[in-house]
Order: structure tokens, then C-alpha cells, then sequence
């Protein structure tokens, strides 16, 4: 007290300078938290579990899964389009790992979130199927050789299939929502029905807000009356017309089932598309 009395007899000097050392000490602590990323919560070596908080169902088959990470700040850490595992028990109670692609990034705090198609006779499906909010489900990862650095091609061409959407929906958002990121995206996605069009709004909403970079040109197998859009299985007529052409700066990324994987990769090499120009997730 004595000191304190003895400094504010001395005038203002002193004064001023205990101010400007706690501000500097406040302005150190914000630009301190401010730049401090917040830490990983995935293990690539071990699994990890996290709480379902909120599922949503979204067609008869096609569910949401919210997962909380362990604070409303943590992030799960996955480097754009790589994919993480999945452990869980069939119906005959047997082990199961798959990999799956959350459709959040790690700009979405505290959670993340799955978007999965069940088959009747999938033996992850059953996991998903019965997995109630309040459960947790044991995660590893990151996992993929995909690498992505923003503008390191000019355009990419995606052809994906059912679920494969996942991957192309993450890499297009991470593109689009980067506005230092000028790569333009060109979507082929293949469905059987309109019903099966995984994240139908969040395209379309995608589409809307970012014309001149995101394109999507759906097919059908069974188209419902009065579909504009492809019909049949994606064709190289349909790559031809709607992605970029075979360059040394773009790339055509795929995702579907196997058979689709198998006919697209076929495509590409007729249509002159090098192995560099091409990546399967
Ligand atoms: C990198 C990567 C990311 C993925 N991300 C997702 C995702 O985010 N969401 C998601 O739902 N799936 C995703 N998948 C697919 C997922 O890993 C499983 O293959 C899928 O959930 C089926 O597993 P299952 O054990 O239920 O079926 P399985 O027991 O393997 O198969 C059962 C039946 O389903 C059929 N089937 C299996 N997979 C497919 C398919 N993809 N298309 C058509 N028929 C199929 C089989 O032919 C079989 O008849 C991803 C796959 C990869 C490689």
C-alpha cells in the first residue's frame, strides 16, 4: 500500500507504465490462444471413442451420425480427404473395421459428422443400424494418400458413385470455403434413383453460392419423369462433356462402388487421362 502510494506521489510516469505492460501482457495472451491450434483428437495408432450425440435419419436407408469430440473446441484433425476407421460388430457379433470420410472439416468445432448408407446385408450397416445416441464408437485415423494443397491444380473433374460422394463433398467444401483457393470443380455423380442423391441441398446449396467454381452434373439410372439431367451409368461421353480435359494442372478424382471404380478407371485411359491425372480414395 505504502508502495503503491509512493508510486502515484511520483506522478504519472510510473502509472503509465504498469497500464502499458498489462495490455501488452493481454495482447500476448489473446494472439497466444488466438494462434494456438487447437490439438488433434485423432490417433493414428490408437482407437479412439467417441459419444453419438445426435443421429438423424435422412432417407429409408441413409442416416446422419453427429459424434461430440471430448470439448466444444477440440477438432478431429483430418487433413482434407483422407478418411478415418471405423470399428464395429456385425449381426453375428464379429469385428468389423471400414473406412469412412466425415462430411465435416476441422473448421466445424466440437464434433464430427458421418453421413452412411446402410445395405440390408452389410456388415458395418448392422453397426450403424443399431447404434443409438449415447453410444460411442471406437475411431482411428487419419488414413488415405490423398494430399491436397490449395491451387495445386487448376480444376478437378469427380466422378462419384452412391456413397462415394462423401470424399468429393469434403475436398469441395474445404476448396469452395477457402477464399484464398481458386481450383474450379466439376462433379459427375452417379445414383439409381433420385430418393438415393446423398446431400441433394447441401450440392444444390454449394451450387448456388459459388456458380463460377462448383458444377454438379447428376446421372440416373431410373430417372423419375421429367429428369434433365444424364441417365444410364456415367459415360465417357458424359466426362468428355463435363470435366476438364486430360492437362498436366488438373486431376480426376473417383469414388464409387467397385464396378464403378472399375468402368470409370477405363474411361479415363481411353479418353487420355495419364495415371498422374487420376486418383482413386
Ligand atoms: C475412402 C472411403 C470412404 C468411404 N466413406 C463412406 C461414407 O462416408 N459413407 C458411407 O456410407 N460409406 C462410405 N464408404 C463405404 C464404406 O467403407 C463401406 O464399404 C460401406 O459402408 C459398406 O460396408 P458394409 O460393411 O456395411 O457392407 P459389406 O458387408 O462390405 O457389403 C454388403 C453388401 O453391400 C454392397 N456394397 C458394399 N459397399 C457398397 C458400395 N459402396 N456401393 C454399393 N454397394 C455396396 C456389397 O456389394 C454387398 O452386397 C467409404 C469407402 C471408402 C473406401
Amino acid at each position: 500500500m505504502v508502495a503503491m502510494e509512493e508510486m502515484l506521489h511520483l506522478g504519472k510516469a510510473p502509472l503509465v507504465g504498469v497500464v502499458l505492460a498489462v495490455v501488452a501482457v493481454a495482447v500476448a495472451t489473446v494472439y497466444f490462444l488466438s494462434t494456438k491450434k487447437p490439438k488433434a483428437c485423432l490417433d493414428p495408432e490408437n482407437w479412439k471413442s467417441f459419444k453419438l450425440v445426435k443421429r438423424t435419419q435422412l432417407s429409408h436407408n441413409v442416416a446422419s451420425f453427429r459424434f461430440a469430440l471430448p470439448t466444444p473446441t477440440s477438432v478431429l484433425g483430418l487433413p482434407i480427404g483422407q478418411h478415418i476407421s471405423c470399428q464395429g460388430k456385425d449381426a453375428e457379433g464379429q469385428e468389423v473395421i471400414k473406412p469412412y470420410t466425415p462430411t465435416t472439416l476441422d473448421s466445424d468445432v466440437g464434433y464430427f459428422e458421418l453421413v452412411i448408407k446402410m445395405y440390408p446385408v452389410g456388415r458395418m450397416s448392422h453397426h450403424f443400424r443399431e447404434l443409438q445416441e449415447g453410444e460411442y464408437m471406437a475411431v482411428k485415423g487419419p488414413k488415405g494418400r490423398f494430399k491436397y494443397q490449395p491451387n495445386q491444380v487448376r480444376a478437378f473433374g469427380m466422378l462419384a458413385g452412391g456413397s462415394g460422394i462423401t470424399p468429393m463433398f469434403q475436398v469441395t467444401r474445404a476448396i469452395l470455403e477457402n477464399t484464398n483457393d481458386h481450383t474450379k470443380i466439376y462433379l459427375i455423380y452417379g445414383n439409381v434413383t433420385y430418393e438415393d442423391i446423398l446431400l441433394k441441398d447441401e450440392l444444390d446449396s454449394l451450387e448456388k453460392n459459388y456458380p463460377d467454381r462448383f458444377k454438379v452434373y447428376h446421372v440416373l439410372n431410373q430417372p423419375p419423369e421429367g429428369w434433365t439431367g444424364g441417365v444410364g451409368f456415367v459415360s465417357k461421353e458424359m466426362i468428355q462433356a463435363h470435366c476438364p480435359a486430360p492437362a498436366s494442372d488438373i486431376q480426376i478424382l473417383r469414388c464409387g462402388p467397385p464396378p464403378m471404380n472399375k468402368a470409370m478407371a477405363s474411361h479415363l485411359d481411353a479418353l487420355g487421362y495419364t495415371k498422374e491425372m487420376q486418383f482413386q480414395f
